[in-house]
């Protein structure tokens, strides 16, 4: 008979992918505040563009904001998945797929730290949306 030994990352690996997740939480937190400011600005400048006729506005000050909001929107989504990792580190569950339950392959850690699935179970979603 088998004993299964339960699966968990290294304790050092961990101490330094929660260093390259605090890391990039903070880049990011810093990169959404910027991007707060600059879209406060733009605000000031053209309040209600979307509905405003005003032909002053130019076509590329609205993309431009258009643009710095679907940015965000990537970030913030980032940063929930940096928390998130964040939380699996304290819950002791961090490097674990989600999907089957076997440990992430490290090289996928270092690109993706915030990863949630392994590489196999990646490739089995990108193919089965495909
Ligand atoms: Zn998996």
């Amino acid at each position: 008979m088998t004993i299964f030994k339960k699966k968990k990352i290294d304790k050092k690996q961990l101490k330094a992918f929660q260093g390259l997740l605090e890391k990039e939480k903070k880049e990011l937190e810093d990169k959404i505040a910027d991007l707060n400011l600059k879209e406060k600005d733009m605000a000031i400048k053209m309040p209600d563009f979307t509905a405003s006729e005003d032909s002053s506005i130019e076509a590329d000050e609205i993309e431009e904001l258009n643009n710095l909001l679907s940015l965000k929107l990537v970030w913030e989504g980032d940063l929930a998945r940096i928390n998130d990792a964040l939380e699996r580190i304290k819950a002791g569950t961090y490097g674990i797929c989600e999907e089957c339950g076997e440990l992430i392959e490290e090289a996928r850690l270092r690109i993706e730290p915030a990863a949630q699935t392994c590489t196999k179970c990646v490739k089995k979603k990108n193919t089965a949306s495909a």
